[in-house]
């Protein structure tokens, strides 16, 4: 490691000079008593940043001092955005209070610099936490757009001197850049710092690819530049014999565009023909910039063939961040395609410093489309329903998009994303429209609601007072104003209907005498696996859950009943109970009490005659009788020993109890025949059903049949098992709770 040896000294003169740098970049913004105001920002962040240094060992001043430039010079920012800028990290990392800001320079820099110091977490922690907090960042956007434009140059700035980064940092701060941070720039119009931004960032994620390409793009320069001069020149001499003036130049593409150009068509380097752009800005005065443009575009089209399809009129309908230009592509000399773009020198700050440069053009911005991107970034925010996660998304997705203008029946413009449909337009115009659409009339044609509209479309929407959004809506709605309306509607009617919901359930739950409290639609809700109780009452309204189901809730939960129920039920196990007890004994007879007393045999265990056997007393179904090795015995008895009733089984052969039998053995011709002949000739037995599987040689079946009691369905096994081939029989049961009967 080389010593970093420190000359304080030039160090002084260093930062001297770039402050000087940055009144001159400044001057033109400059007004009374701007420059002292910069000059006191500028001593409070030297002397608070005076023992910082940077990762590359330089003074940590040059930094804020460079997004002051920046700020300055590739944005266009006045007086209050530079104080900032100087100051945008001394709250954060310095003693500097907020109040000590606001002391010195007012309420306005101290919320902006307040702005700055809550975004510079904005990507610290997890994806949620950090839509929320992109969220939170564009509701400052809303404040004041300054923020923002100064946190781009700061980001800007970062990137610019991030060799000295270790390499994870380097990655994070890149992929930030280009998910956000270029967008953003994008959308507001900051072209420049926008094709830097994501040239800095593939700098450092895509490292080979990037110098790859620098490489090639090197080679050919001498080539390049040969075929701009031929290009250029006979353009220059027809503009100046027509009175025009203008600069004429060609601008090489960013890395970036030209790697996204050789991903998107999967073509070589060698194939993107247009490694650069001709620019011919006209110095022209306000009232003949338009008529100026297109005589410039008459010339070029007239020593260049003209691609018709690629013609493109910005001028006319500016895009929403205020860009201004006539795009079109034309044959060079070597018949090769070149694109064109004529604007003027007004037109092309603002296509370079973004909006900006536009208020300096245009005192009042009210009508701006800046102006009219913030309102809906603000509608969108106010909605307190939209998910963080999904703003972003659709948030991105309209950062992304190119407009189109689609025209009212009227005639007024209004202006979408590319790839909008009939309904965007619909609620574009007003939420009520879009919300009660039932389809639209495009330039008088009658069209579906997700019609994808072309520029210069003219739309008549169609209403009805019967409609309402549906959720298959989202599926071609692009615009965020719209995702966010059917979004928020959706939930309001399945609110509505969940509202319904309730006291359906309420009514069912009643009719099977379960009580309606927070406790039970708790369980409920746990029951069948929703994640809230308003999801639970939804699906009741809409009768996915039924009576049905809530009885097969009931009989899981049997075991668990409410408290006041219990006393009902204690009266009917009391009057069940006097009832048998009245019989001289207090052991059920099963068989022969069977008309006198209400009994089932429960379908968890299967009993049959022989079976040790208890009887419980259930509110609904009289008394059931379980085996006592049932898997539920043990949870009965012990919940509900007051109900458990003892049992007994009377001798009685002409009774058939249904059990199954699960057999195996090895496959063999005639072995169903064989199972068969016993079962129903041997013994005599009916057969319910029989199901047989046979894998590779290994059979295996089920039988249910019908036998007497255990003696007879032990002698009915043990037959079974002689039969040639098969290996096992066991007796199961419905319940899990099957035992082997033979070994
Ligand atoms: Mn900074």
């Amino acid at each position: 490691m080389k010593e970093l040896v420190i000359d304080l000294e030039a160090e002084k003169a260093e930062i001297l000079k770039r402050y000087r740098a940055l009144l001159r970049a400044s001057k033109s913004t400059l007004q009374k008593g701007d420059k002292r105001m910069i000059r006191k920002a500028f001593e409070i962040a030297v002397e608070s940043h005076k023992d910082m240094r940077r990762k590359s060992g330089e003074p940590y001043i040059y930094h804020p001092i460079a997004v002051a430039q920046i700020a300055a010079e590739e944005i266009g920012l006045g007086t209050t955005s530079i104080v900032c800028a100087l100051l945008h990290d001394v709250v954060e990392d310095t003693d500097v209070t907020l109040d000590d800001i606001e002391r010195e320079f007012g309420k306005k820099v101290a919320k902006i610099i307040d702005g700055l110091t809550k975004i510079s977490g904005v990507f610290d922690t997890n994806s949620s936490l950090q839509a929320e907090n992109f969220r939170k960042m564009l509701l400052t956007l809303a404040d004041d757009v300054r923020v923002i434009l100064i946190k781009l140059a700061d980001r800007l700035h970062n990137m610019r001197t991030m060799e000295f980064m270790p390499r994870d940092k380097q990655l994070k701060l890149s992929s930030e850049t280009v998910y956000l941070y270029a967008p953003l720039a994008h959308r507001l119009g900051l072209y420049a710092i926008k094709s830097e931004l994501e040239d800095l960032s593939m700098k450092y994620m895509e490292r080979e690819t990037y110098q790859f390409i620098k490489k090639k793009l090197n080679e050919k320069k001498a080539e390049r530049e040969k075929f701009i001069a031929d290009f250029i020149g006979p353009v220059k001499k027809v503009l100046e014999e027509q009175g025009l003036h203008a600069d004429i130049f060609g601008r090489p593409k960013s890395i970036h565009s030209i790697w996204n150009k050789m991903k998107k068509k999967a073509i070589p380097f060698e194939e993107v023909y247009d490694l650069f752009a001709i620019r011919v800005i006209l110095d022209s005065p306000p009232e003949q910039e338009k008529s100026d443009s297109w005589k410039a575009y008459s010339i070029v089209t007239d020593l260049y063939r003209p691609n018709p399809d690629r013609l493109r009129d910005w001028i006319s309908s500016p895009k929403a961040n205020g860009y201004e230009s006539l795009h079109t592509t034309v044959m060079g000399p070597r018949g090769q395609w070149v694109e064109v773009q004529i604007r003027t020198k007004r037109m092309n700050e603002i296509a370079e410093k973004g909006f900006a440069a536009h208020w300096k053009y245009k005192e009042s911005s009210s009508d701006s489309g800046l102006d009219q991107w913030i309102n809906k970034v603000r509608e969108l925010l106010r909605n307190p329903d939209s998910n963080a996660l999904d703003f972003l998304d659709d948030f991105k997705m309209n950062l992304f998009s190119d407009e189109i203008f689609i025209f009212t029946p009227k005639g007024a413009l209004i202006q979408l994303p590319s790839n909008a449909t009939a309904l965007d337009f619909a609620f574009e115009i007003h939420s009520d429209v879009g919300a009660t659409c039932i389809g639209a009339k495009v330039n008088h044609k009658l069209v579906p609601l997700s019609y994808n509209l072309q520029n210069g479309d003219q739309v008549e929407i169609i209403t009805s007072s019967k409609q309402t959004p549906k959720e298959d809506w989202l599926n071609f709605v692009v615009t965020a104003k719209a995702k966010a309306k059917i979004k928020s509607s959706l939930k309001e009617e399945k609110r509505r209907i969940a509202e319904d919901g309730k006291e359906i359930l309420e009514r069912k739950l009643k009719s099977l005498k379960i009580t309606y409290n927070t406790d039970n639609i708790q369980k409920l809700t746990f029951y069948f696996k929703l994640p809230t109780s308003q999801d639970l009452f939804y699906n009741v309204a809409k009768g996915i859950i039924d009576l049905k189901d809530l009885k097969e809730y009931q009989a899981s939960e049997r075991v668990i009943e409410n408290k006041p129920q219990d006393k009902i039920e204690q009266e009917q196990v009391q009057s069940l109970l006097r009832n048998i007890k009245a019989k001289d004994s207090d052991i059920l007879l099963i068989g022969e009490d069977m008309q006198k007393i209400d009994y089932k045999l429960a379908s968890c265990c299967n009993p049959i005659p022989g079976d040790d056997v208890f009887g419980f007393i259930t509110v609904n179904e009289g008394i059931k009788i379980h085996r006592t090795n049932c898997p539920n015995a043990a949870k009965l008895m012990a919940n509900y020993g007051y109900r458990i009733v003892k049992a007994r089984w009377t001798t009685q052969h002409e009774l058939a109890f249904l059990t199954g039998l699960r057999i195996k053995g090895i496959d063999d011709v005639g072995l169903i025949n064989k199972l068969t002949t016993v079962i129903s000739n041997d013994f005599k037995v009916n057969m319910r059903s029989i199901t047989v599987d046979s894998d590779n040689g290994i059979f295996e079946g089920t039988i249910m049949v019908y036998v007497n009691d255990t003696e007879h369905l032990d002698n009915l096994i043990k037959k079974l098992k002689q039969v040639k081939g098969i290996t096992s029989v066991t007796r199961f049961d419905s319940a899990s709770a099957s035992f082997e009967k033979a070994s």
